[in-house]
């Protein structure tokens, strides 16, 4: 489950409001004050609203009502995690709509953060292969998005606080896509998306859902590029996708 500090400071502010209530019905009690003692605790939401507001609701109300363009405008400007520092290029995210498939990363690196576009290094290379082997591409059918928007330093994996962070705008971005189908690269992706745990070798073979839309995980071509011995299952998926999509492929090239 991701956990954003601002979530987690208002989970501690209604713990503490609703202990503090406690502690002084106690002591009343105590003391055979029985007037103001109360038989159910109070709902302390709106006074925790009122000290630390909801961010990520107010959020998702900025962000419902946008269109592509708009959301692309602010997701170009946005400094809301420690990402922007280190960025040089928002990666917003690129493809053909409608959309059959929507691949889903999990953020950029360092090609796509020169370029401001994803999957343009040799990963992403392959990926178009990948599409094009079941007749698909950023042309036709394929919209191409990450779970972050900015470069983590290093291509180290997202922290949670920035997933929570960028999260809302691929949320939207799907909402205005409404792709057929989606396809997690990744663990980190499948592990967003699906909001579980557990090994990238469990989850894939086998149809999800996010929301509404049908949702396959495979690996990351990166990973498939280290490691050769998964291309085998990475057709298979493709081929999964293909089925699903009524697509029919001519011949089983990889
Ligand atoms: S990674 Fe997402 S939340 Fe963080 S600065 Fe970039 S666009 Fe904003």
């Amino acid at each position: 489950m991701i956990d954003s500090s601002d979530e987690k400071q208002r989970t501690v502010l209604r713990e503490t409001l609703e202990t503090l209530w406690t502690i002084e019905q106690d002591f009343r009690r105590s003391l055979g004050d029985f007037s103001a003692v109360r038989a159910k605790a109070p709902d302390v939401s709106s006074v925790v609203d009122s000290i630390l507001p909801d961010t990520t609701k107010q959020r998702q109300n900025e962000l419902d009502g946008t269109s592509l363009a708009q959301l692309e405008k602010l997701v170009t400007a946005c400094r809301l995690c420690k990402l922007e520092k280190t960025r040089h290029l928002v990666v917003f995210g690129e493809g053909n709509i409608p959309a059959r498939v929507m691949v889903v990363g999990e953020g950029p690196g360092a090609d796509e953060d020169a370029a401001g576009r994803p999957f343009v290094g040799k990963a992403g290379q392959y990926l178009d292969r990948w599409l094009a082997s079941i007749q698909l591409s950023r042309t036709n059918g394929a919209y191409i998005a990450n779970i972050v928007k900015c470069r983590p330093p290093g291509n180290r994996d997202p922290e949670s606080d920035e997933i929570a962070h960028c999260l809302p705008y691929l949320e939207r971005q799907i909402e205005l896509i409404r792709p057929e189908t989606i396809l997690c690269l990744g663990r980190v992706s499948a592990h967003t998306l699906l909001n579980r745990e557990g090994t990238l070798q469990s989850m894939r073979g086998q149809w999800f859902r996010y929301r509404s839309v049908p949702l396959l995980v495979t690996y990351h071509p990166s990973a498939v590029l280290r490691n050769p011995s998964l291309r085998a299952p990475v057709w298979e998926d493709m081929q999964r996708l293909a089925a699903f999509l009524h697509i029919e492929l001519p011949h089983k090239a990889r």
